[in-house]
């Protein structure tokens, strides 16, 4: 039996954490425990201060003239090339615009121009809906658009994805670290495997960045996305980001071909000529406001760096399952994340069959999860501002509501239509 593991444990390791510092940077609500923040990242103290000074002084006052008096027409490249570090890409490579989705649709577009020959465009069951979604909608499209040759869409189990890949697949869509499991997916050797049979990747890092190490470059990556309101701390709705190598940037011409992707914008020209750098993928305006947060919540970051971020988190994951089996072992809760570290991203998630009145239920007692149906509660592992100690409260207010059914209620049984 491995000794037990008590609250004042907990606030030992919290008073010898050197990340504890960070957790009075963030706005945290005094009665509740963030354990979501791999959904909606919590609120930097900074960023009120920035957005204050990018409404009343920049947009209030110098008006237009920020644009380029205050950067904001850099900006998408700027704090592009602020993220590269956090991805492992260099210089000129990230442009922070528009959704996740968006996103993926573009790179989708532009992996696929890459590749005149091939017609097939590949993902797994289970990725992250948006993505399955887009795939299906550019090969809907497709048929309309091309007949004889359409492209043709498919999705496979997780385990035969590799087999599957052929000469005829233009583009492999995964997501590295999965939305329910949190599996982490080899990306160097899954992006070797398929440039050997001349695939190219888009991997979707919505779940990856601001919280585990990733190497773009190591990897000789083509494309990838993410997310900015998730580990990044830029606030709901954030703008996503888009990856391409340098290699592929002159070949890939934009679909969506917005005239701030346009060599030279403020020619007002009539017909479309692609700006020959990352730019191109900007489609229209930048949402200043929401692109200030996230670069806030990216400056954040940058004070510490990803690998220690990934130790505390790493250690605030064990201590969680580690609770879980000391506090919660008779409550019928199945791990459904790897237990091995270099396996399990940012989340750590549980399936219950009463998972729905769970989430619930510790809601009410304060600790933000969430529930993805069927049964799998998640908790996100945020080592900006989650101390030891919360962990120990989380599992806490799981066993009291286990002992106590507070999972029982009525009003639990109906799936709210937002979880
Ligand atoms: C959160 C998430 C998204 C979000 O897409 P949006 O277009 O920004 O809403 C996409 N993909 C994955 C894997 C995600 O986890």
């Amino acid at each position: 039996m491995p000794p037990t593991i008590t609250l004042a444990d907990c606030r030992q390791m919290d008073q010898q954490d050197s990340l504890a510092a960070f957790r009075d940077r963030f706005v945290l609500p005094a009665d509740r425990l963030n354990f979501d923040g791999n959904s909606l990242g919590s609120l930097p103290r900074q960023t009120i201060e920035r957005l204050q000074t990018c409404t009343e002084e920049e947009w209030g006052n110098d008006l237009i003239s920020s644009w380029s008096q205050n950067g904001w027409f850099e900006a998408p490249v700027r704090v592009g090339n602020k993220l590269a570090p956090l991805i492992g890409a260099r210089e000129g490579e990230v442009i922070i615009t528009d959704s996740v989705s968006v996103n993926i649709f573009k790179a989708l577009c532009a992996a696929v121009s890459l590749q005149p020959d091939r017609h097939e465009i590949l993902s797994e069951s289970g990725n992250f809906p948006t993505d399955l979604y887009l795939m299906e909608g550019l090969a809907g499209l497709s048929r309309r658009l091309n007949r004889d040759r359409p492209l043709v869409n498919r999705v496979v189990d997780p385990e035969t994805v590799i087999d599957t890949m052929s000469e005829k697949t233009a583009v492999l869509l995964l997501t590295q670290v999965h939305y329910k499991t949190a599996e982490v997916k080899d990306l160097v050797t899954i992006t070797e495997k398929a440039h050997d049979l001349g695939v190219l990747v888009i991997w979707d890092l919505s779940h990856s960045v601001g919280s585990i190490p990733v190497d773009l470059e190591a990897a000789k990556a083509d494309f990838a996305v993410g997310c900015g309101y998730k580990f990044l701390n830029g606030g709901p709705g954030a703008p996503a980001f888009l990856y391409v190598a340098h290699r592929h940037q002159a070949n890939a011409n934009p679909v969506l071909a917005g005239w701030m992707g346009h060599r030279d914008p403020f020619a007002f020209t009539d017909d479309y000529q692609p700006a020959a750098d990352i730019s191109r993928f900007r489609v229209g305006t930048p949402p200043i406001l929401s692109l200030t947060a996230l670069e806030s919540g990216i400056d954040l970051m940058l004070e510490t760096d990803i690998q220690t971020l990934r130790t505390k988190a790493l250690a605030l994951s064990r201590l969680f399952m580690e609770l879980m089996e000391q506090q919660c072992a008779s409550h019928g809760f199945q791990l459904v994340s790897p237990k091995e570290d270099a396996r399990r991203g940012g989340h750590v998630s549980y399936f219950h069959e009463e998972g729905h009145g769970i989430y619930q239920a510790i809601k009410r007692r304060g600790i933000i999860s969430d529930y993805r149906t069927p049964g799998v509660l998640r908790f996100g592992i945020t080592p900006l501002y989650l101390r030891y100690a919360d962990v120990y409260a989380a599992v806490e207010a799981l066993r009291e509501v286990m002992q106590n059914r507070e999972w029982d209620r009525e009003e639990y049984q109906v799936r709210a239509s937002i979880t």
